[in-house]
C-alpha cells in the first residue's frame, strides 16, 4: 500500500501544483469538483511498456492498419493465425500498471472518480485496482465467438492454439473466434457507449489522460461532458483534438503529471469530502 503524501502527514512535492505548469490556477474550481470522470487512451500505459497507436513509436509507424481491420480478420485466414501467434508470445501480458493507473485509483478510492472510461484492453486500470472501468474497445482477457458471442478466458482460447489448432472456431456454432476487442470495422458494444455518454452527463470535470481524442465514438465521450457544462481536463504529451475545447491542459508524461494532479487535487480536502492531513 502507497501511502500519499497527505497520509504520511507532510506536504510532499506536487500538493501545490507548482510543478506542472498551469496545473496551479486551475486547483481552486479542481478542488471542488464533486465528479469527476475519468477518460483514458493508449497514452497512459506507455510508462508501462504497451506502445501507443499514433505517438513518435507507435505501433501504425510500423504495422498496416489495413491488416487490423475486422474485414480482413474475417476473410483472411492468415491475418488470424498471425493474431493468435503474437497472442500467445503474449508481448504485454507482464505489463503492470505505472503510476498515472495508480493516480487514477486514489482518485476513485478518495470518492471523486466512481467510473474510468478507458479506450485501452489491456486491463491496467483493474490491475491497479480501479473499478467501474467502461471498456469502450473491449477487453484482451477473454476471446469471443464473432456469431454467437459467447465468451471465454482468453486463456482457454489460447489452450487451444498452444495445442496446434491455429484458427480456433466456436465449439457450440462453428463461428470465428477473436479476441473480445473492437478492431477497426467493428461497431462498438452499444451498451457499453451508452453508459459512457451517461457518466458524461453526470460529471462536473472530464479528466482525460493519454488519448488524442481522435478515435471516434469513444471522443464523443469527452465532448458529451463540455456540452452538458463539465469542465474539461486534457494530460497529454502531445496536442489532441478536443485542445479547442479543454478548460486546463497539462503536457506531459501521464505518470508524473497524474501523480501531481491527483495529489493536489486531494491535497484540497474541502468539503469534507476526504480525510484532511492529520498534522
Ligand atoms: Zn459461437
Amino acid at each position: 500500500m502507497e501511502p500519499s503524501s497527505t497520509e504520511a502527514g507532510t506536504p510532499g512535492p506536487g500538493l501545490d501544483g507548482a510543478h506542472v505548469p498551469g496545473l496551479a490556477e486551475a486547483l481552486p474550481w479542481l478542488r471542488l469538483a464533486r465528479h469527476i470522470l475519468v477518460f483514458t487512451g493508449a497514452g497512459i500505459s506507455t510508462e508501462s511498456g504497451i506502445p501507443d497507436f499514433r505517438g513518435p513509436n507507435g505501433v501504425w509507424k510500423t504495422t498496416d492498419p489495413q491488416r487490423y481491420t475486422i474485414q480482413s480478420y474475417v476473410s483472411d485466414q492468415s491475418v488470424r493465425v498471425e493474431r493468435w501467434r503474437a497472442r500467445l508470445e503474449g508481448r504485454f501480458s507482464d505489463a503492470q500498471p505505472n503510476a498515472a493507473h495508480l493516480a487514477v485509483t486514489r482518485l476513485q478510492r478518495a470518492g471523486l472518480a466512481p467510473v474510468v472510461v478507458t479506450q485501452n484492453i489491456d486491463g491496467l486500470h483493474q490491475k491497479a485496482g480501479t473499478v467501474n472501468v467502461i471498456e469502450l474497445h473491449g477487453t484482451s482477457s477473454e476471446a469471443m465467438c464473432l456469431d454467437c458471442a459467447r465468451r471465454m478466458p482468453m486463456e482457454v482460447a489460447l489452450d487451444r492454439v498452444r495445442e496446434g489448432d491455429e484458427d480456433p472456431h466456436c465449439e457450440l456454432c462453428g463461428g470465428l473466434l477473436k479476441t473480445a476487442t473492437i478492431s477497426f470495422g467493428q461497431p462498438l458494444v452499444a451498451a457499453d457507449m451508452d453508459r459512457g455518454i451517461d457518466e458524461a452527463r453526470r460529471c462536473d470535470v472530464c479528466l482525460t489522460v493519454g488519448s488524442t481524442l481522435s478515435v471516434w465514438p469513444a471522443a464523443a465521450v469527452p465532448v458529451e461532458a463540455a456540452r452538458h457544462g463539465a469542465r474539461l481536463v486534457i494530460v497529454n504529451e502531445g496536442v489532441t483534438d478536443l485542445d479547442g475545447m479543454a478548460n486546463l491542459i497539462l503536457s506531459g508524461r501521464a505518470g508524473m503529471v497524474m501523480t501531481e494532479l491527483v495529489a493536489a487535487i486531494l491535497a484540497g480536502g474541502t468539503q469534507g469530502r476526504i480525510q484532511g492531513p492529520r498534522w
